[in-house]
C-alpha cells in the first residue's frame, strides 16, 4: 500500500530501528515505547488489523509468531517473559492501520485491560 506508514518502513523508504526480518515478517524498535523493550512485528504483505489478515490468509499469524518465537529466543525476551498486544480500532486505540503485534518486556509490566 502506497500511503501506508508501516508498508514505507518495511520498504526502507522510512528510517526505523530494525531488529529482526526474514522473508516474510520485519521487526522494528516502536518510536515512542511503552516499556523498556517495545517492538512491533509486521508481515510484509499489508492488511489492516489482524482480523483482515487472518481471513486474508491464516499463514500470515504463524509467520509473525514463528518470528516473534525465533526473535524472543535469541534474546532473554523468552526467559524473562514478553507480552504481545494488537489493537483493533477505536476502543484499543489502534492508530496505525498495517497490523502489527507490540512485543513488550525488558521489565515487569503492569496489568492490562483498562
Ligand atoms: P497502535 O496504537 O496502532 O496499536 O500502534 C502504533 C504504534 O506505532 C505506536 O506504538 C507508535 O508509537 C508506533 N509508531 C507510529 N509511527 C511510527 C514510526 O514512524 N516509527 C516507529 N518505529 N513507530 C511508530
Ligand atoms: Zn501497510
Amino acid at each position: 500500500m502506497s500511503d501506508c506508514l508501516f508498508c514505507k518502513i518495511i520498504k526502507g523508504d522510512i528510517p526505523s530501528q530494525k531488529i529482526y526480518e526474514d522473508d516474510f515478517v520485519f521487526g522494528f524498535k516502536d518510536l515512542n515505547p511503552m516499556a523498556k523493550i517495545h517492538h512491533l512485528f509486521v508481515h510484509k504483505e499489508h492488511t489492516g488489523n489482524v482480523n483482515e489478515l487472518v481471513e486474508t490468509s491464516p499463514k500470515q499469524l504463524a509467520d509473525v509468531y514463528l518470528a516473534i518465537s525465533k526473535f524472543s529466543k535469541e534474546s532473554d525476551l523468552e526467559r524473562e517473559g514478553f507480552r504481545v498486544v494488537t489493537n483493533v480500532g477505536p476502543n484499543a486505540g489502534q492508530t496505525v492501520f498495517h497490523t502489527h503485534f507490540h512485543v513488550l518486556g525488558g521489565e515487569r509490566l503492569g496489568h492490562f485491560g483498562s
